[in-house]
């Protein structure tokens, strides 16, 4: 018996014991390819010989340094890189481990902010339904994910949901795009008069919605209408690029393709590529400042902040990517796959909506086409979608319905941007021969 406290208790998971490019393999010699990235993760594949020796000589010069200490070389070169790239407005990084943790800091430093500039009144939340950002209590009670939330409430903290902005299931059929978003974005303005503009903290969602919808960006001008509503009622606006971010969507930020900056705005994923475990939250210069002419002191804090050989992957990630121009690869690939789902699936009768940015895809599935019927989400159809891939060697990743039928299964892709196009047939062929298995009604 294993004695790890696996996801799943009872399941035997094969041993990943090498990665190779795009390609993860287990101890039995088969080969995956990683179509998902993890979780969006892996962004350079698995076997970055640039990555690996930064880490490495970065371990053996200083491995580590508690960030009450000191501060390092790596640490600070990794804030300038981002700063330097990351829209105008933000002045500084606070670098976690993780996306949970980077959403945690971002709710303390939004609350801090407020008490700092004399208005402790605000400490409610905004968020959106059907959303995730990360596993803590703090993180949790902001996502508004009904399966993940259940078992753990009452949670800690002052969170109201708004609707997502998923224009397949949302925007009405006689609605354009432009009207579907001026309505969520008026839902939005009347959860604000609701609370009391006065008592609300912040607002927070992922530009593009990953885990939970499966790659589903806003229509046009819809994040335009909220940050304007923020600005309105002076409330902060924190975006989650963990999943979407650092070059997911084909931008490095997100947020960039829908020409707002956030207050604070958290990352993780792809910013060190799964090379080690590394987060962060940019900062807007307004929020450093205030917290530096007040306390000067961010009450907060972890073991691992900056850790030196995580900054150090992380920057020869990101310098890897900027130097092979790899941003507009992710550009280039993620219309060849998006052309290649539509090709292979537009017409299947359990595909509904074919969907993302980048290489950041999601397929969403139905049990009826015309009238988008979910299927029943006791089918477990992800779990078996999962395995199934699994079996024909492809890691994709495969979410549930939600419980209230507001959405359906769906399957996130989001491979490395290091793929080659043969690969993309490879993904597509492999997806298939999964739906063809698990999906008989076809
Ligand atoms: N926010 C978003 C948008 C995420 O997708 C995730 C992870 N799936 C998190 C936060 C939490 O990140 P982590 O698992 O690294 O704590």
């Amino acid at each position: 018996m294993s004695h790890v406290f696996h996801r799943q208790l009872s399941h035997a998971y094969p041993t990943a014991v090498a990665g190779e490019g795009a390609y993860l393999i287990d101890a039995e010699g088969r080969r995956y390819l990683d179509a998902s990235g993890g979780a969006a993760v892996s962004c350079l594949g698995h076997s970055d010989t640039r990555v690996i020796d930064a880490i490495q000589q970065q371990v053996g010069q200083l491995a580590y340094a508690h960030s009450s200490f000191f501060t390092t070389e790596p640490m600070e070169a990794l804030a300038d890189f981002l700063i330097e790239r990351a829209p105008a407005g933000f002045s500084s990084v606070y670098f976690v481990s993780g996306g949970s943790e980077a959403i945690e800091a971002a709710l303390k430093m939004a609350r801090q902010y407020f008490l700092e500039r004399g208005e402790p009144g605000r400490h409610k939340l905004i968020a959106r339904r059907q959303s995730y950002h990360g596993n803590t209590l703090g993180a949790l009670a902001t996502g508004g994910n009904a399966w993940r939330r259940r078992q753990f409430e009452p949670l800690l903290s002052d969170v109201s949901h708004v609707s997502p902005c998923y224009a397949y299931r949302g925007q009405a059929a006689d609605e354009s795009p432009e009207a579907y978003g001026e309505r969520l974005a008026m839902e939005l303005e009347e959860e604000i008069q609701r609370l009391g503009p006065e008592t609300v903290m912040a607002f927070v969602a992922e530009p593009v919605v990953g885990a939970t919808l499966g790659a589903v960006p806003a229509v046009p001008g819809y994040f335009k209408r909220v940050r304007e509503i923020c600005d309105r009622h002076g409330i902060l606006l924190i975006l989650d690029e963990v999943m979407c971010g650092m070059g997911r969507t084909g931008s490095l930020f997100a947020a960039e393709q829908e020409g707002v900056t956030a207050d604070l705005t958290t990352i993780a994923k792809g910013l060190g590529g799964g090379y080690q475990p590394i987060g962060a939250t940019l900062v807007s210069d307004e929020i450093r400042r205030t917290i530096a002419e007040g306390s000067g002191f961010f009450q907060h804090g972890h073991t691992y902040i900056g850790h030196a050989t995580a900054c150090a992957a992380a920057l020869a990630v990101q310098r890897t990517i900027e130097e092979r121009d790899l941003l507009a690869r992710v550009r280039k690939l993620g219309e060849g796959l998006q052309d290649r789902l539509v090709e292979r699936f537009g017409e299947h009768p359990h595909v509904g909506d074919i969907r993302g940015r980048g290489l950041f895809r999601g397929l969403e599935l139905v049990a009826e086409r015309d009238r988008k019927t979910p299927f029943d989400p006791s089918h477990k159809l992800h779990a078996a979608i999962k395995r199934t891939a699994m079996d024909a060697g492809l890691m994709c990743y495969p979410m549930g319905g939600t419980l209230d039928g507001r959405t359906g299964d769906h399957i996130l892709l989001a491979p490395p941007f290091i793929l080659e196009d043969a690969q993309l047939d490879e993904i597509v062929d492999k997806l298939d021969a999964t739906l063809e298995r698990v999906l008989p009604l076809r």
